[in-house]
């Protein structure tokens, strides 16, 4: 016996759990709010807009707050102040009065391309690569586009050039001409 009779590993769910943050408001903070106003006055003491705690607890998901600086649109959710219009192009489900999905996600890329990238990206894993040797420099095109760049001399070792920072790569190209031989041999347009 190495714990008190009656303790617990778990706490119990009960409804001074959800903290009265106004962060991200939750269906289980409606519920809270609506019975008890102590925690809905610490909600609106955490949040800018009164009339979100409105919202919330008449039940609705949006509220008209401050312009969008993005679109300029003053509806905002009610969840975490988000600006209504930016979040829906960012998530474009469309629902329909019963809450099923009332239109698909639109295909970004035709089956031919998307089954390309697949099998560039499997050819990669397999190792399949076309290696450049330029002076002291090597390299490796990968069917993705993805071009590794070692060079011995000068310590670098990146398994991708393009994350290099843009004014950092014009750099090294202006003092080595290898590097940009190599970048015109990967398909770079330098
Ligand atoms: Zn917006």
């Amino acid at each position: 016996m190495s714990k008190p009779r009656g303790s617990r590993n778990t706490l119990s769910p009960g409804g001074w759990q959800i903290s009265p943050h106004a962060a991200k408001l939750t269906r289980r903070h409606r519920a809270i709010a609506r019975a008890d106003p102590a925690f809905e006055q610490a909600l609106r003491r955490q949040t800018l807009y009164p009339q979100r705690i409105d919202a919330l607890i008449e039940g609705q998901t949006n509220f008209i707050g401050k312009p969008c600086d993005r679109c300029g649109s003053v509806k905002r959710r009610v969840f975490d102040c988000g600006c209504w219009s930016c979040k829906q192009i960012a998530r474009p489900i469309v629902l329909d009065g019963r809450n099923r999905l009332a239109k698909r996600w639109e295909a970004t890329r035709s089956r031919d391309g998307y089954e390309a990238i697949l099998d560039a990206k499997r050819r990669e894993a397999a190792g399949d690569c076309y290696r450049v040797e330029i002076g002291d420099w090597s390299a490796q095109v990968y069917p993705t586009g993805r071009l590794a760049v070692q060079c011995q001399r000068l310590h670098i070792d990146t398994p991708d050039l393009s994350t290099v920072p843009k004014g950092h790569l014009f750099e090294l190209g202006m003092a080595n001409p290898e590097l940009v031989e190599i970048m015109r041999t990967a398909g770079w347009s330098v």
